[in-house]
């Protein structure tokens, strides 16, 4: 049986970064589920649907295929042929996915896709809804969060590193938004699982997080 292993958490919490490090040191396969949100949400903003057209939404998910790729160990996602990587980091389709993620034509689509994925092969993926949902099974669950001011000024940090310049009060208040709408929709709402490990990254390094995760995936095989 595969290895499974399911990190969830709010937007900002550092989910990627440490998964990316626990998939490396373990030999597993990273599988970021946002990125797939955030490549339909392009496809959504291309077709120009507001992002609250729960109809036109559902009727551009069946128009659209996405895939996996890898490329040097770098997760690719694939929309309709066209390799969108490179283009959905951006805070509009950050918005755009984070409520087009709410609809469930949205999310039955991604759900089979990221569970077909994890049935042959040993996974890290972080998500919202991949310890309650996607992966129920999966051996080891960790809810990893951060205060809202900490998650905030590490991507204030980020901006500014690439040479922008944040406004500190909007980025928390993005923040706080993505987190009420994420653990407030009906369909799968953002929340720890009853059996998930409540890791709080707010006074912690990376390497203290990544060592926590890769002791807890040791200790279960
Ligand atoms: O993690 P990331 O910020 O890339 O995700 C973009 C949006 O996709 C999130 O705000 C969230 O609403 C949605 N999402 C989700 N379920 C997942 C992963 C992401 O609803 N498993």
């Amino acid at each position: 049986m595969s290895m499974n292993v399911a990190i969830d958490g709010p937007a900002g919490a550092g989910k990627s970064t440490i998964a990316k490090k626990v998939a490396k040191e373990m030999g597993f396969i990273y599988v970021d589920t946002g990125a797939m949100y955030r490549s339909l949400a392009l496809y959504f903003i291309r077709q120009g649907i507001d992002k609250d057209d729960e109809k036109r939404i559902s009727e551009a998910v069946k128009d659209c295929n996405v895939t996996i790729d890898y490329v040097n160990g770098e997760q690719q996602v694939i929309l309709n042929g066209e390799n969108v990587t490179g283009l959905i980091r951006t805070e509009e389709v950050g918005n755009m996915a984070s409520a087009s993620s709410a609809f469930k034509d949205v999310r039955t689509k991604l759900v089979s896709l990221q569970q077909d994925l994890a049935k042959s092969k040993d996974v890290i993926m972080d998500g919202r809804d991949i310890g309650t949902c996607v992966l129920p099974e999966a051996q080891v669950k960790v809810f990893l969060t951060a205060s809202v001011d900490e998650r905030a000024s590490r991507r204030y940090k980020e901006l500014v590193e690439k040479g922008e310049k944040p406004d500190l009060e909007k980025i928390k208040k993005d923040i706080e938004e993505r987190d009420y709408r994420d653990s407030h929709r009906e369909n799968s709402p953002l929340r720890q699982a009853e059996d998930a490990v409540l890791v709080d990254s707010s006074n912690m390094t990376i390497e203290e997080v990544v060592n926590a995760i890769t002791k807890l995936c040791k200790d279960k095989m």
